[in-house]
């Protein structure tokens, strides 16, 4: 939360900074993050919309706004960041499964022709 005392004065008003740039039609711009703190003794300071964290200079508050940015989000593990060991084994798991369907193909393949043949031999 922005500041509410600032070297043991009260806060009196909490304003937007105005920016010095200017939008299209000349209209002004405010900075979003840092705000404009009137003190009891009529100064001003310049603040962080986050946290107590105040300056004299509202450029002094710009790179400390960097300290409330979001960290980058982890990737989610993906196959390239496997260690080689880790997707050899994979790939060695995937060819057990596809020779492990493979043999139950034969098998089963085996089975129907043996069906087909003692059908055979029954209708004769
Ligand atoms: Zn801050």
């Amino acid at each position: 939360m922005t500041a509410t005392q600032v070297n043991g004065l009260a806060v009196m008003a909490d304003e937007p900074t105005l920016s010095p740039i200017t939008g299209p039609n000349g209209a002004p711009i405010y900075w979003r993050q840092t705000r404009t703190l009137l003190l009891e003794d009529e100064t001003k300071v310049f603040g962080c919309v986050h946290c107590d964290y105040t300056a004299d200079n509202p450029h002094k508050v710009r790179p400390h706004l960097k300290v409330h940015r979001e960290p980058e989000p982890e990737p989610a593990a993906g196959l390239y960041d496997l260690p080689l060991s880790d997707l050899l084994a994979r790939v060695a798991e995937l060819e057990k499964l596809t020779a492990d369907r493979d043999t139950w193909k034969r098998r089963a393949l085996k089975a129907e022709r043996s069906l087909a043949t003692m059908r055979r031999a029954l209708n004769t």
